[in-house]
């Protein structure tokens, strides 16, 4: 039987399919990101419980700061409505001057809708994205020990961060994490947005994750590095992809399936490979489990 665990509350689900998580993988009581576990021995197994070190993503950080935005639209918002009947109540009792604030209440009313709607529409994506990633987060610490996870990695001179790189004895993975809503058909590296009303190629997740992957390779080899590929993997949070044609350098997976997939690659990284590479990207990456 299937569990959902909220660490934060201590309180688990029974559920029946891994489909159920799909529907609820927040905590309904704080918000957190449930845990999936096949069962409760496997929740035992669990090795990685606290990061080893850990500071905001990212995506954690752009989320915070729509947050504080769109709190300051709605402070703005409230000291407008507050200023302008205090105005008309002091022209009404014949101050001067009662005007202004009258007129200044109306401006910031204005000035703070625009920005309370742009700070909601940007940060929502964030806050997905977020969320994206400390669900993969949770679905990765199923690995075994033995296996490292280095969250939001920034690699000198690279352009973009790298949502999730796994370390450990069946190589080196880069994890690219998209929670795009609506209904998805991959064919090779394409992907193609299909819905109802909108049908159209958007920018390539496998793409991106595989340049990813070649951008690590390289940055290992600068630092004397050598292993004979870095594995592209997107996981896919959306409930909807179909994936017409595979693309054999970049698998497309659920979060929950991206262990399995790592743990049955055969062998290639001894120990001290593997703890040599986690050191040289320890210090690029917000969080390592
Ligand atoms: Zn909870």
């Amino acid at each position: 039987m299937a569990y959902l665990i909220c660490e934060n509350c201590n309180h688990y689900w029974q559920i029946n399919s891994e489909e159920e998580f799909w529907a609820f993988h927040m905590c309904d009581e704080c918000g957190s990101p449930l845990l999936y576990v096949k069962n409760l021995n496997e929740y035992r197994k669990i090795t990685k419980h606290v990061p080893e070190s850990s500071r905001k993503t990212h995506t954690h950080r752009k989320a915070d700061n729509y947050w504080r935005l769109w709190r300051g639209g709605n402070l703005i918002l409230i000291a407008g409505a507050l200023m302008t009947p205090a105005g008309i109540l002091l022209t009404v009792t014949g101050t001067t001057w009662g005007i202004t604030p009258v007129l200044l209440g109306i401006i910031l009313m204005a000035l703070s809708v625009p920005l309370i709607r742009a700070s909601e529409r940007r940060g929502m994506g964030w806050r997905k994205g977020h969320e994206g990633e400390l669900i993969v987060t949770n679905c990765l610490r199923r690995l075994p020990e033995g296996y490292h996870i280095l969250n939001d990695i920034k690699l000198p001179g690279a352009y973009g961060n790298m949502d999730h790189v796994v370390v450990g004895p069946t190589g080196v993975y880069v994890i690219e994490t998209k929670s795009y809503s609506g209904n998805y058909i991959v064919k090779g590296d394409r992907w193609f947005l299909n819905d109802e009303l909108r049908k159209e190629e958007v920018r390539s997740p496998s793409i991106q994750a595989k340049r990813n992957a070649a951008a690590l390779k390289e940055f290992l080899e600068t630092r004397d590095i050598y292993v004979s590929w870095v594995n592209a993997v997107v996981a896919f949070l959306s409930a909807s992809c179909t994936i017409m044609e595979e693309d054999e350098h970049c698998r497309i997976l659920k979060p929950c399936h991206v262990p399995e997939h790592i743990m049955e690659s055969r062998l290639m990284l001894g120990e001290s490979k593997v703890k040599r590479i986690v050191d040289a990207l320890r210090k690029h990456a917000s969080e390592v489990w």
